[in-house]
């Protein structure tokens, strides 16, 4: 095969390629199943008042337990889902599992001052259905509108679909919105300003390299969006001296295996207590 010249690569590359996209369609058959008889399962991360040193959410993370295989991470089943109507099937999943536990814990803590963030994925967004599919939720569970966040990330611009109304009816309805991954692709602060969005997630990667550049750029985001008055949640803290840049920058939320890795609804409630407090 070293010897082969370009014709024999490409045939290589092809019947790799030929490899790939089969494995995508197994996977996207495979899901589909999953959905439906629940092999899905969402995890839940707190993120952390730092102000006042508490949960004061969760982010709901899917994980696909696929019989045989094992638990598989979201980077390997959703840009498979991604661009096609099964993104919105998933999403819309999640949405009810994580609005159906946020409700119980409603009850059990006898307060509504818990949020839950679900991701939703652009091609979600500019669907027709997204906005049905959050009022279903809305009305199936005993929760506030105000208690949901839903994260997008910036890509649901760039298409210029119908995505920035849809956004502006879902604030409309007191549902929170938070922008994630800010920083990665082409997020700028000029769509920072431009999206009605309450919070900015800034993505970790700008915390986690601990050089001075990626810090300096840190600080530029947390000051562009508290010049906005955007709220900013900070992702992937895992050290203490991350912890003392958030607290020196006034940051107002974090998130991050220093302060909780993401865990079932039943093994939250053996750490913390019925209520997840
Ligand atoms: P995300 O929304 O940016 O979620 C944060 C990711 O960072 C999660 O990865 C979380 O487990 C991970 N993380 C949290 N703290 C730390 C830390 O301290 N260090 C490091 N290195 N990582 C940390 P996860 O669960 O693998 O999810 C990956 C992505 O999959 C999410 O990124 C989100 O974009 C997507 N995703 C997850 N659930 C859903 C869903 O229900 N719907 C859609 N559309 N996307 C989802
Ligand atoms: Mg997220
Ligand atoms: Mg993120
Ligand atoms: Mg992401």
């Amino acid at each position: 095969r070293a010897k082969a010249g370009g014709r024999g690569r490409v045939e290589v590359f092809s019947a790799s390629l030929v490899a790939e996209l089969d494995e995508r369609a197994e996977i996207a058959a495979a899901l589909v199943g999953a959905i439906a008889s629940d092999e899905l399962v969402v995890h839940y991360q707190p993120i952390i008042d730092l102000q006042a040193g508490e949960v004061e959410g969760y982010e709901a993370l899917v994980r696909w337990d696929r019989p045989g295989v094992g638990l598989l991470p979201p980077d390997e089943f959703i840009p498979v889902a991604e661009g096609s109507d099964l993104i919105c099937d998933l999403d819309t999943w999640v949405l009810h599992q994580a609005a159906r536990q946020l409700q119980s814990w409603n009850h059990a803590t006898g307060s509504r001052r818990l949020h839950l963030a679900v991701n939703i994925s652009g091609h979600h967004l500019n669907s027709t259905r997204i906005l049905d599919d959050v009022a279903a939720v809305l009305d199936a569970y005993d929760v506030d509108p105000a208690q949901l966040v839903l994260e997008i990330t910036e890509t649901v611009l760039v298409e210029d679909g119908p995505g920035l109304d849809t956004l502006h009816e879902l604030r409309r309805q007191g549902i929170a919105l938070s922008l994630d991954d800010f920083g990665t692709g082409y997020s700028t602060v000029a769509q920072m300003s431009r999206l009605p969005v309450d919070t900015v997630k800034i993505d970790r990667r700008y915390l986690g390299t601990g050089t001075a550049s990626a810090r300096r750029l840190f600080e530029l985001m947390v000051r562009a969006a508290h010049a906005l008055d955007l709220r900013v949640v900070a992702e992937g803290v895992e050290r203490h001296d991350q912890l003392d840049l958030l607290m020196t920058l006034q940051v107002e939320s974090a998130q991050g295996y220093l302060l909780g890795a993401p865990l079932t609804a039943a093994e939250l409630a053996s750490i913390r207590g019925a209520g997840a407090r």
